[in-house]
């Protein structure tokens, strides 16, 4: 669709970050711009509105678009913190990274049977995003579907989360 071919031009390629021979992609021009924000956040949820009670985001991008999901569909928000953030952390995954790896937590707002939307900016590894549908479902939490702005294909990542709806693919 326009709205969205709109909103992806809104992604600016950065070279070589974090690391050389990387390619970066920001999606700072897309959050800063309201029509591609909304249409970006509204085309992620679409798949899957009324079946969903939470929005939980990653850290850090994915607070983001959570936050805007949430007040869109009216549920409510679930931040999934990098280790070491929560006070009173209900549970915890660790998983690769590109580059070293990395554990994600959640409280206990994660109860059995909420039925949770995973949202994250890019699924590059898929490794963030398969840790966070191991952690709602480790405490209960029952994952109805997972989202991403943008899927880096060449790393492979689909293979992680196969169900994953993304906007834009490169
Ligand atoms: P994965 O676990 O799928 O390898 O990595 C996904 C995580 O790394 C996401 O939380 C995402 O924010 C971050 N990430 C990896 N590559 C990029 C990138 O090119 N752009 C952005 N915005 N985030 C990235």
């Amino acid at each position: 669709a326009a709205d969205l071919d709109r909103a992806e031009s809104l992604i600016r390629s950065i070279p070589d970050f974090p690391q050389p021979g990387v390619t970066f992609r920001d999606i700072m021009p897309l959050l800063a711009d309201a029509r591609a924000l909304r249409d970006c956040v509204r085309a992620m949820i679409a798949p899957f509105e009324g079946t969903f009670d939470v929005v939980a985001g990653v850290e850090a991008r994915g607070f983001l678009l959570a936050g805007a999901a949430a007040m869109l569909a009216d549920v409510g928000l679930i931040p999934l913190r990098k280790a070491g953030k929560l006070p009173k952390p209900a549970a915890a995954e660790s998983y690769d990274l590109e580059y070293g790896t990395a554990t994600i937590e959640a409280t206990e707002e994660v109860r059995p049977g909420l039925r949770v939307l995973l949202m994250d900016d890019v699924l590059a590894t898929g490794g963030t995003l398969a840790a966070a549908d191991r952690l709602v479902r480790a405490l209960g939490g029952e994952v109805v579907g997972t989202t991403a702005l943008m899927e880096l294909t060449a790393l492979g990542g689909r293979a992680h989360v196969p169900e994953a709806h993304v906007l834009f693919r490169v």
